[in-house]
Formats: structure tokens, C-alpha cells, sequence
């Protein structure tokens, strides 16, 4: 009879239009993709792109700056022509940096309904400039600078609040012919945030970007982007993220990964299965993990690597990793797909877990098996 099939993914992805940041395509059946946002002053152009070199290198693809004067507007030409990823100005304010950003190069521009003021006078225009460059623009909309008229007309940032902003936004630039657009609606809450999107994710074919704003600190920004991005992307929504925490950047970029990662919307790299430990360990498996971690690190293929604290359960609960090990009495018996290939002292434990993980590597690189 066999086993059912194990789904690989939750749902479909929804069907949006698909629009071009630099290289990296956004919507349709492109992959969800991974942006963060830099904490340099964008006129320091150095220190910027020494910051997107380093978002570039933990995985980063779309990297967006800050715009807010005219030393920034005038910095963005070179880094737009330097950056390894495609770069997106963020303009509040001011229509002209706008254009700035467009004769710049920048990939995209993201504009904030909210906070432009005449916007509506500078659409055509900007319609214009955007599709003449093929530039796609963002509507960002924030709960922290909605409209005014919609938070009189609703009382307070609600989802349908947010929505009627950005399509309203959308709607100005539609009557001018131009719908390459991507579309955020974010709010620090995560039930209002997921809310706003599955209801934008009903009302357009946009794609969308998912964002739940001042998310905080790191370890409760993290959790509220992965509870709400999970939500959404469980059920197809979502087509570039950004985690964003009060910390260095490119640890957005880790916790954006790793969400798309445990989802399978991207092949997951290297992982540590490991047991939370209980009465039975005979080692200290926090310890362990971590050691394990820091010596595969880097590793470029997708491995499995189960730290089991016994003998009791170890075994059975690595056999579905490429490598394990199970301690015990001072021993650790590493496995590799679930047999026993040899004992090793406990010292021993770890850089024999790399040495086999490094020869499995190996093997999977040439076989092609590479993220
Ligand atoms: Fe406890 Fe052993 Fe399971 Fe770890 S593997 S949680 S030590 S029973």
C-alpha cells in the first residue's frame, strides 16, 4: 500500500504578475525571494556598499536604501552601479528623488503612499519616467503613516485600511497605463499584517511583498516575522520578504532564509536535527549542536545532520539524516543514512561528523546535488 505522499510544500502559490527588479524576477513562479534594507547613511557610499557587499554575502538579493536628501539622491548612481544585488531607493517625502532614483539605475523605487505629498499631482510623471527605465515601483504601505483620510475614515491602521491605501495608490498609476508594481502592507502586528495581506492577496494580482514593520528586537522580531510570513506563506502569499529587527541586517536576511528554508520554498542547506535533550543524555547536547553548527557552517549542500543526546532514541531519529550521531558512555556512534559506521570516543565526536560530512559533500557535489 505504501505511504501517502508527504505534501513537500503547503499550498500553491497565489498567481501574481510578475515584475523585474534588476535581475531578480518577483511574482509568478518566481522563487520567493530574501531583501533586507541598509542601516548606513546612503551618502556615505563607502559604508553602504561595504554593508551590501556583506547583505550580498549572507544571502541578500534585493537590497534597499534609504533616500531621505539630496546627498543620499546623489550617492545612488554609484552604488547602484556597484552593488553585487539589485538596489531600491526608498523615497518618503519628496517626488523628486523619485526621478532621481530612476535616472540613477536603481533596480526599483519604493514610494509611500502615505507620506508623499501632491503625490497625486506626480503620477503621471513618475508613470512615465518608471516605464521608460522599466522600473518597477513599490507601494509600501505603513500603519505608521497611513493616510490620514483613511484613519479618519476607519478610525485606526485596520487591514482594510491599509488595502484601500495601496490599491487606491495602484488605481492613480493604472489610469496611466502602468502596473509594474509590487505591493507591502505592513503593520507591527502580525494578526492585522496577515489580515491586510490575504485581503490585498484576494483584491489584486500584484505581487507582494511581506513585511511585518518595527518587528522589534531579534528574538521577538524573529518570531513575529516567522509567524506571520509562515501564515501567509502556507497559504501561497508572498512573493519577496523582509525580516525587519532591530539588529545588523544580514541577521534579517539569516531569518529570512531560514523561514523560506523550513518551508521548502527554497532547498535547505545545512541542518542540525537535534533533540532537546532530557534525562536520558549522557552528553551535552547543546554543546554538541553547537559545535557541530559552527564546524559545518558554510556548508553549501543539503545535509541533514542529527546530534542525538542517547543511544536510546538516537538512532531511530537520525536514521532520516545523511549523518548522525547518538551518544553514550562516553562513545558517540556516528551514523551515516541511519547505519552505524563506527564508534568514536567522545572528544572525537565532531571532527568526525565533519570529516564524514565533508566526504558526503563531496559525493552530492558530484552528483550535482547542490542548493
Ligand atoms: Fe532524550 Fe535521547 Fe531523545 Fe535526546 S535522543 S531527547 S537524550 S531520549
Amino acid at each position: 500500500l505504501g505511504m501517502p505522499d508527504v505534501p513537500t510544500r503547503l499550498a500553491d502559490r497565489r498567481k501574481s504578475r510578475q515584475i523585474q527588479v534588476g535581475s531578480v524576477a518577483v511574482g509568478g513562479d518566481a522563487p520567493v525571494s530574501v531583501q533586507s534594507m541598509t542601516t548606513t547613511r546612503t551618502s556615505d557610499i563607502g559604508a553602504t556598499l561595504q554593508q551590501i557587499a556583506e547583505l550580498t554575502a549572507s544571502g541578500c538579493q534585493i537590497v534597499r536604501v534609504a533616500c531621505p536628501t539630496q546627498d543620499d539622491a546623489d550617492a545612488l548612481a554609484t552604488i547602484a552601479r556597484k552593488s553585487q544585488i539589485p538596489v531600491i531607493a526608498d523615497i518618503h517625502f519628496q517626488p523628486k528623488y523619485v526621478f532621481a532614483a530612476i535616472d540613477a539605475g536603481c533596480a526599483a523605487v519604493r514610494v509611500n503612499p502615505g507620506n508623499i505629498k501632491q503625490f497625486d499631482d506626480k503620477v503621471k510623471e513618475i508613470a512615465k519616467a518608471a516605464s521608460a527605465a522599466g522600473v518597477p515601483i513599490r507601494i509600501g504601505v505603513n500603519a505608521g503613516s497611513l493616510d490620514r483620510r483613511l484613519l479618519e475614515k476607519y478610525g485606526k491602521a485596520t487591514p482594510e485600511a491599509l488595502v484601500e491605501s495601496a490599491l487606491w495608490e495602484a488605481s492613480l498609476f493604472e489610469e496611466h497605463g502602468f502596473r509594474d508594481i509590487k505591493i507591502s502592507v505592513k503593520h507591527n502586528d502580525p494578526v492585522v499584517m496577515v489580515n491586510a495581506y490575504r485581503l490585498l492577496a484576494q483584491k489584486c494580482d500584484y505581487p507582494l511583498h511581506l513585511g511585518v514593520t518595527e518587528a522589534g528586537p531579534a528574538f521577538q522580531g524573529t518570531i513575529k516575522s516567522a509567524v506571520a510570513f509562515g501564515a501567509l506563506l502556507a497559504e501561497g502569499i508572498g512573493d519577496t520578504i523582509r525580516v525587519s529587527l532591530s539588529a545588523p541586517p544580514a541577521e534579517e536576511v539569516k531569518v529570512g532564509i531560514q523561514i523560506l528554508e523550513s518551508l521548502n520554498l527554497r532547498q535547505r542547506r545545512l541542518e542540525i536535527v537535534s533533540c532537546p535533550s532530557c534525562g536520558r543524555a549522557q552528553v551535552d547536547v547543546y554543546k554538541l549542536a553547537d559545535e557541530v553548527s559552527a564546524g559545518l557552517e558554510g556548508m553549501e549542500v543539503p545535509l541533514r545532520v542529527a546530534v542525538m543526546g542517547c543511544v536510546v532514541n538516537g538512532p531511530g531519529e537520525a536514521r532520516e539524516a545523511d549523518l548522525g550521531v547518538a551518544s553514550g558512555n562516553g562513545k558517540g556512534q556516528i551514523f551515516v543514512k541511519g547505519e552505524v559506521i563506527k564508534t568514536v570516543p567522545e572528544s572525537k565526536i565532531v571532527e568526525t561528523l565533519i570529516e564524514e560530512a565533508l566526504k558526503i559533500a563531496e559525493t552530492m557535489q558530484a552528483d550535482g546535488v547542490m542548493s
